[in-house]
């Protein structure tokens, strides 16, 4: 049994769900991948109705967004956030995916060629626990509307609100399986998935990748990041900007995978930036119960955690550097896994805070001379997700985002604000592969077959040498 505890109220169960074993996994990828073939059978146009009809669900269910709140410990407000927001992803791919996944046809002088997009069968979707709602639907939305059936393993620290939603999708076209590492790697390694699609971290993602190549399934990879955030000396430092710029890192209690992770400041602004930046969290960051009003951070997801951002900080602050602590407190801190928001100072590129992913409440601001130093230091590590460059200059910041090492730049902000519907999303070098969102985003679960008729052979046609390469 999966027990789900309040990470905000660590003696309050927000629920349980029975562990899938084996046979659970086997039934689900057996039940799926017989109404596969019938569902592909489908036009679009009639397969999309589903996810129309998914969204009401999502938007029908006015106790979803407390569930969600209660498991993930995010506010109250961001999770009805996330649950209107993949309604609206749902009815844009609903929208997009006809005209994407339609067949072309060319009939001319070389033959007639036809692209069709073939679905890849049951996709497997493992899902992360910070936006269970939406990550999930980015896979599923697509996946459905290309003619895959899928099987989704929510995370075990937020399985509740998500499976419930996938509850109401058609029986055998989404089923759900829910347990710990050994159930997503059943469900990666079942031979009848032909699609593994996950969110997560670089740990799962080598054993689930290794366990998808011995099947030789492939994948589709969105991982980590360690987003740098550059301020460029004319950037607006106004209330309103600098704002966005805080929760941009601290939305989620910074848990999300494009949260503004390093913030790298010209050294003559630094000064103003951080009387700006403190005066920002001030007004922006309430620390409190998620159930609580006025809540805009509430805890981190577990105890492990809390721990291994309490390591971070400690092995981060010993060569030196200080901490400023951020916002108001509304909780009473040890009711739950809280951590208080802090900006880190003076820390040098290889402290742990810098050169990793913290994936929690705890920003360095790092200070650099030039914009060739920022534009290095940011590229620097092995990661490319996300990263933002802010600047008055619209032209001069996207001269240095067609710099970065990233899936993504946003610019004159940062995290879930910047995102568009139409934008395809993922990382590069090992921040993942494969895209989300966007047009990108739904092809993903589709390939390409071609069925060609050359035109030598076709009637009237002049023929060629057996064997001969075709003249183009
Ligand atoms: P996680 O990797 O621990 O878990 C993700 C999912 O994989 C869960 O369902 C988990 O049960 C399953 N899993 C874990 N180990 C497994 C294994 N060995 N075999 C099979 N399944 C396994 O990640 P998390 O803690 O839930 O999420 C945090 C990470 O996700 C962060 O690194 C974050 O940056 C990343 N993330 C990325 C994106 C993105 O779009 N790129 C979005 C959100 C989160």
């Amino acid at each position: 049994m999966i027990e789900r505890w309040n990470p905000a109220r660590v003696h309050e169960l927000a629920g349980r769900l029975p562990i899938s074993d084996g046979a659970a996994v086997d039934e689900a990828v057996r039940r799926t991948g017989a109404a596969q073939r019938s569902w592909a059978a489908l036009p679009p146009e009639r397969r999309v109705e589903v996810l129309r009809l998914a969204a009401g669900v999502l938007e029908g269910s006015p106790h979803l967004p407390e569930l969600l709140a209660r498991e993930t410990g995010k506010p109250l407000a961001d999770c009805g956030g996330e649950i209107r927001f993949a309604a609206t992803y749902l009815r844009w791919v609903a929208d997009q995916a006809p005209r994407a996944l339609a067949d072309q046809e060319v009939d001319d002088a070389a033959g007639r060629l036809l692209l069709r997009r073939r679905p890849f069968g049951v996709v497997a979707a493992i899902t992360p626990w910070n936006a269970p709602i939406i990550l999930t639907m980015l896979k599923v939305g697509p996946a459905l509307a290309a003619g895959n059936t899928v099987v989704v393993k929510p995370s075990p620290l937020a399985p509740l609100a998500i499976t419930e939603v996938l509850e109401r999708f058609p029986d055998d076209l989404v089923r759900t399986v829910n347990g710990h590492a050994g159930t997503g790697q059943a469900l990666a390694g079942h031979p009848g998935v032909f699609r593994v699609a996950f969110t997560g971290g670089d740990a799962a993602a080598r054993e689930i990748g290794a366990t998808a190549a011995r099947m030789l399934t492939s994948t589709v990879m969105e991982l980590g990041g360690n987003d740098p955030a550059i301020i460029l000396d004319d950037a607006d430092l106004s209330d309103e900007a600098m704002d966005r710029l805080v929760m941009a890192s601290f939305a989620t209690s910074g848990q999300v995978c494009m949260a503004a992770k390093r913030l790298y400041v010209p050294r003559a602004m630094s000064d103003d930036f951080i009387a700006a930046y403190v005066a920002a969290a001030r007004r922006t960051i309430v620390l409190g119960d998620p159930l609580d009003e006025g809540t805009t951070v509430g805890p981190v997801i577990s105890a492990e955690a809390a721990a291994r951002l309490d390591g971070l900080a400690g092995a981060s602050l010993a060569a030196g550097g200080e901490a400023i602590e951020l916002g108001t407190v509304r909780v009473d801190m040890s009711a739950g896994h809280f951590v208080r928001p802090s900006l880190l100072l003076g820390l040098p590129d290889d402290a742990p805070l810098v050169a990793r992913e913290q994936f929690g409440p705890l920003v360095p601001v790092l200070v650099y001379d030039s914009e060739e130093e920022a534009l290095a230091r940011a590229n620097a590590g092995e990661l490319g997700l996300a990263a933002s460059v802010w600047s008055a200059d619209e032209d001069r910041a996207f001269r240095i985002a067609r710099r970065l090492d990233a899936g993504f730049t946003f610019v004159n902000t940062h995290n879930r604000t910047g995102m568009a519907l139409r934008a395809p999303f993922g990382g590069v070098r090992r921040s993942g592969h494969g895209r989300e969102y966007g047009v990108e985003g739904i092809l993903e679960y589709a390939q390409t077959c071609a069925v060609h008729a050359p035109a030598p052979f076709r009637a009237g046609g002049e023929g060629l040498a057996a064997g001969a390469y075709p003249p183009g």
